[in-house]
């Protein structure tokens, strides 16, 4: 059976939930087996919520509501799941390789002594062995990597299989979960609020050093503004202090999967690649041709931002008035 780790947070589960879930349903699918999903915490009208991820492929949801679960803790959680594996006799377990599931995972594989795959792109060959793949290098190579273990453990990085949907209602049943007490305790939590969170934004708009100072993110923010985009920024902006550390993407930041990556005066350093390569679409504005971040881009415009930008705003804006 096939147990997927579906992510909550503040009673709704995460759209990464979602794609894992559907991810995990295939791979059921392709073993001969059923995907079931396990949630911890509480979840806001549980009953429908958990059961609407049956539209996802679950035929059931394992539900562990005990308040301990409401605050995170790594330790705490590949604990309680690995409890959960047992108790549902799940043979491979599915996570979204979020924060969350990147701090769970190798925790989780560590208890059960099982291989695992963290950031998978695909979904497992079983042709031969069980056989998945995933980015390394920052994303600047493949590798295929085989699951010998009985149990195996996959993160799946966010966007790479989708959210599929189709028909269907998951049963769901409460588990009787007896947590460990946490080793840590959360002193205090201070939320972004007002904004999309970086790694669920479908629309990225991220500005770099060559915008010169903080008081020209007009620029990036104008354009957020008019598509509802988030805003992001490289290490050399946040470095600066011209934005907050939590916009600062790449291999030291977040990282981000948007439908639409649109970078703005930043040169595209592997290290700032590392964190934005797995979007779909990426546009990039530089004054200079020869900007490494034209090579990975799928539109670039050679140009000053300072006269770029606007024009781009403007024409969003009679778009959006005719349309
Ligand atoms: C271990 C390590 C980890 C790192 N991690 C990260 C990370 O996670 N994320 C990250 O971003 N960086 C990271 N870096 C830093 C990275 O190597 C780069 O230094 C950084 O990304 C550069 O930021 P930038 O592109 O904004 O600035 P710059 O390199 O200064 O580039 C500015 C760009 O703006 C263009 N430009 C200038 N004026 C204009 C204009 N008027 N109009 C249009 N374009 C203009 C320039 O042509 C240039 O390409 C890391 C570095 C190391 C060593």
């Amino acid at each position: 059976m096939v147990l997927i780790f579906a992510d909550q947070i503040e009673g709704q589960i995460k759209k990464q939930g979602f794609e894992a879930v559907s991810y995990g349903a295939k791979i059921a699918e392709n073993l001969g087996t059923t995907a079931e999903v396990l949630v911890l915490g509480t979840v806001d009208n549980a009953n429908e919520a958990l059961a609407a991820l049956g539209k996802y492929g679950a035929t059931k949801v394992h539900y562990a509501s005990n308040a301990i679960f409401d605050t995170f803790d790594a330790q705490v959680y590949a604990a309680a799941i690995a409890d959960a594996v047992a108790a549902v006799g799940a043979n491979v377990v599915v996570f979204s390789h979020t924060t969350t599931g990147k701090a769970i995972a190798p925790r989780l594989s560590a208890r059960l002594k099982a291989g695992l795959v963290a950031g998978a792109i695909s979904l497992p060959d079983i042709t031969s062995g069980f056989v998945v793949k995933k980015l390394v290098f920052s994303g600047k190579a493949f590798a295929h990597v085989g699951v010998n273990t009985p149990i195996k453990v996959i993160s799946l990085n966010p966007n790479a299989f989708g959210v599929k949907q189709q028909e269907g209602t998951a049963e769901v049943i409460a588990l009787d979960l007896k947590p460990m007490a946490g080793k840590i305790t959360v002193k205090e939590v201070n939320k972004i609020t007002g904004t999309v969170p970086l790694g669920e934004a479908e629309l990225v708009i991220s500005g770099g050093r060559g915008l010169k100072g903080p008081e020209n993110w007009y620029l990036v923010e104008d354009l957020a503004n008019e598509i509802g985009a988030a805003t992001a920024c490289s290490r050399a902006v946040a470095d600066a202090h011209w934005r907050p550390h939590h916009e600062h993407v790449g291999q030291t930041g977040g990282a981000v999967a948007p439908n639409l990556y649109f970078a703005i005066g930043i040169s595209g350093a592997i290290q700032h690649l590392a964190g934005v390569n797995r979007s779909k679409t990426i546009v990039v504005i530089n004054k200079d041709p020869e900007a490494p971040f034209f090579k990975a881009a799928d539109y670039g415009i050679v140009g000053d931002a300072f006269v770029v930008m606007p024009k781009i705003v403007e024409a969003v804006k009679k778009m959006k008035a005719t349309s």
